[in-house]
């Protein structure tokens, strides 16, 4: 009998710890569809992850994967072919055709019995340390995630409101470790937006994230030729194409599986992003320990690494990469690293 490949999916909602909020909106919960993909009686798992501002849903994702017939492909490795084929069934939907990538990296991980970084020629030893993020909220809110905060040795903050020096003031009256700065579009005026990045520089922050709405790209290159600090994009850049576009604009790339359509696509963004010159920092929606543990296997490639996605969730259903001592601890385990937590929910 030959064996089909076989796709299934349901939808999930992350309970998010702290209510989350950027400059443009907050929220408690974050939608998520987990997949599993079945070939020969073993399982890939995957994950897509929606927050909203994005614009895929629990609805938009699963009518997607309605349409994706996996059944007819007998190399299960031609990710290459399998992937390209799914993504041209529509544009956008990234986020479900990245739950398709990771459940298939998974999947053929298992099948090799090897761990995806080890498929990929990667040294798990060389993983960096990940930031964590400190959302915006009162000053005793801040300080209590800042203790929260406690192994972890970089720190993330959102910016782009009217009180971004008060934030930072608050976080140093507490520590004085690194803090990368997410603006996430906040920032009006580039002249102020100079100014700031200045005077965060001198509270060592060491990187600022999308100050500008994602279409001012004459404001966002005349900030990044002056600013001390790297100017990463993430608004502005969600798939290969986008990279070239980044080179003169900004100081690196913001590559996230859901924005990229899995980690077949985000290796290549990192290939181009290196080869123009741009720093590379790897991110993350609010997911499960599934797609963290799938972007946490590139995460020595990485220049900055943002992936504390499934720590900002109470209701977690994997067990994969674990952060320790700040540090990311991948897993041996063959695919992307991942165990159910509870088979039964599935
Ligand atoms: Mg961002």
């Amino acid at each position: 009998m030959r064996h089909k490949l076989k796709l299934k999916y349901y939808p999930y909602t992350l309970e998010l710890k702290h209510v989350f909020t950027v400059a443009s909106n907050s929220r408690s919960t974050t939608p998520v569809v987990l997949t599993e993909i079945e070939y020969e009686g073993c399982i890939g798992y995957g994950e897509a992850s929606m927050p909203p501002y994005l614009g895929e849903t629990q609805e938009s994702v699963m009518k997607f994967l309605s349409s994706v017939d996996l059944s007819g492909y007998t190399n299960v490795f031609d990710l290459e072919s399998i992937l390209a084929e799914v993504d041209a069934i529509a544009p956008g939907n990234t986020a479900a055709k990245a739950s398709i990538d990771i459940a298939l990296h998974d999947l053929t991980g298992k099948l090799m019995n090897q761990p995806l970084f080890n498929i990929l020629g990667l040294n798990k030893d060389k993983t960096p340390f990940t930031s964590v993020t400190i959302g915006i909220g009162t000053p005793d809110v801040i300080r209590e995630k800042i203790n929260e905060a406690g192994e972890f040795k970089i720190l993330k903050v959102k910016l782009g409101r009217d009180n971004d020096k008060e934030i930072i003031e608050t976080i140093r009256a507490v520590t004085c470790k690194p803090i990368t700065v997410d603006v996430n579009q906040g920032w009006k005026d580039r002249e102020q937006a100079l100014d700031m990045v200045h005077w965060l520089k001198g509270k060592n922050v060491i990187l600022i994230e999308q100050p500008f709405s994602k279409d001012r790209i004459e404001d966002t290159a005349w900030l990044t030729n002056r600013s001390p600090l790297p100017v990463i994009a993430d608004e502005s850049v969600q798939r290969l194409a986008d990279v070239i576009k980044a080179k003169g604009i900004f100081s690196g790339i913001n590559i996230k599986l859901m924005k990229c359509t899995g980690i077949r696509e985000a290796c290549k963004m990192i290939i181009l992003a290196k080869a123009l010159g741009l720093k590379v920092m790897l991110g993350c929606m609010t997911e499960t320990s599934c797609a963290i543990s799938a972007a946490s296997q590139l995460s020595s490639l990485a220049d900055y690494t943002d992936l504390d996605g499934a720590l900002l969730i109470n209701n977690d259903v994997f067990e994969g990469t674990k952060i320790v001592d700040g540090k990311i601890m991948l897993s041996d385990l063959p695919g992307i690293g991942v165990e159910k937590i509870d088979k039964r929910k599935t």
